[in-house]
């Protein structure tokens, strides 16, 4: 794609309240606007990042059995009524529509509860597994760590579905290697470790992908080399023991949630009459999981922790382009330009009528991992570098583009 043709152009000025680092580089590199405090639109180049994250995720549930579904963001009173949780304060249902009947999805788990009502009858009908990426709205009162924390997000949820606990648990650490490897994926897997959190309904503990970060606003106790974190929530003396870490190998960090996964269990299949016949006719309810990853934090999270002081750094399998192709005459990109469009390469070419020291500028705020540099003086040569790095190598086209494929 051509620079010239971006509908956005990098920004100077930032809104007066933005406060947090990832929503600083997002907006002036024109990844994403900001509507209001904790609410953000995707631009084209956020789009772009956005979609690989997602893509990402989607394998991963797909390759453990997930389907996808979309639920809607409007919701009825009714159903979140048959779990108790409707006018629940805690949770609080912020929006609602002018009958005061309808509300703004802040979770969908009451509502995937009453769908799946229609589609499990039997035992023959589990396991099911499904999954979504869909808007959530929540009255967050802390709105100030940009995408970190919006009042609108985009959330990766799945629910299982199980005849018995054991099914459960199964999926359950079937799970926790898909999310590790999402992390992985998206290039955070390094600092980002399973943390035991607060459970609630039917198990002590839930589990907690905590990415170390200054930017976070949870603590973690961590046991670096056990590769195993306690969230300061839930830490005690008896948490330590019966979890088999000692205190002396912990250390405390700051670190960011960009995933949580529980057990339900039963509870809320008894409470909304979610149940299965097993082989002798006999009905029993469900066993219930619920998984969730912040689309929206996922990206600030790589933004917080890839970044430096002139931009973002991102990794291969989630920048907006693999390659930002800069001239410095006007023209002089064009050929290499064509090569790389040919080749399928995503490519930002920046044919502006601007200085080098803008290009440059510009390029390493947006943070495409590969820049090749074209100009009088590499003739029929171009030179690439990584955009965390100083050094800088002259190759041929031909060899460049080998670079990226
Ligand atoms: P937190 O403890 O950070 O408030 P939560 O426990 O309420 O989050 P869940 O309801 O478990 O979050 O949501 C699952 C995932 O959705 C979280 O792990 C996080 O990645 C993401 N998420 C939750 N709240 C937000 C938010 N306000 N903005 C962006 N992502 C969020
Ligand atoms: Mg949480």
């Amino acid at each position: 794609m051509r620079q010239t043709s971006l509908y956005t152009k990098t920004r100077k000025t930032l809104p007066k309240d933005e406060v947090a680092t990832n929503a600083k580089l997002l907006i002036k590199g024109g990844f994403v606007h900001k509507e209001l405090a904790g609410v953000y639109s995707y631009l084209p180049l956020g789009v772009r990042v956005l979609t690989k994250i997602e893509n990402i995720i989607r394998e991963e549930m797909n390759r453990i059995g997930g389907q996808e579904i979309l639920m809607s963001s409007l919701q009825d009173q009714a159903v979140w009524e048959r779990n108790d949780r409707w006018s629940d304060k805690k949770i609080d249902i912020w929006f609602k529509d002018r009958t005061g009947k309808v509300g703004f999805a802040w979770s969908h788990e009451e509502p995937i509860m009453n769908m799946v009502r229609h589609h499990i009858g039997s035992y023959k009908d589990m396991p099911v597994y499904v999954y979504q990426f869909q808007n959530k709205f929540r009255n967050e009162p802390r709105a100030k760590s940009g995408l970190l924390r919006g009042r609108e997000f985009i959330m990766k949820d799945l629910y299982s579905f199980n005849v018995d606990g054991e099914g459960l648990d199964k999926f359950y650490e079937t799970m926790k290697k898909a999310y590790m490897r999402i992390f992985d994926r998206v290039g955070i897997g390094n600092i980002t470790y399973l943390t035991f959190a607060s459970g609630g309904l039917f198990t002590k503990f839930s589990h907690e992908f905590q990415t170390l970060s200054s930017a976070g606003e949870d603590v973690i106790y961590l046991d670096k080399k056990g590769k195993i974190a306690i969230n300061k929530e839930v830490m005690s003396e008896s948490v330590l023991k019966e979890i088999g870490v000692s205190k002396k190998d912990l250390v405390e960090e700051k670190a960011i949630e960009v995933g949580n996964i529980f057990k339900f269990g039963t509870k809320y299949s008894e409470n909304m009459g979610v149940t299965f016949k097993d082989k002798s006719g006999k009905e029993h309810p469900v066993y219930v999981g619920s998984y969730g990853i912040g689309l929206g934090r996922l990206m600030a999270t790589i933004v917080e922790t890839l970044s430096d002081d002139s931009g973002i750094i991102w990794p291969d399998s989630v920048a907006p382009f693999q390659v930002h192709l800069i001239e410095l005459e006007k023209g002089s990109g064009e050929t290499l330009y064509k090569k790389l469009e040919d080749r399928g390469v995503e490519v930002l070419y920046d044919d502006r009528d601007a200085t080098p020291g803008e290009k440059f500028k510009d390029s390493d705020l947006i943070g495409i991992p590969w820049r090749f540099v074209v100009s009088k003086k590499t003739g029929t040569k171009v030179e690439c570098k990584r955009r965390n790095s100083g050094k800088a190598e002259l190759l041929t086209y031909d060899k460049a583009i080998g670079k990226l494929l």
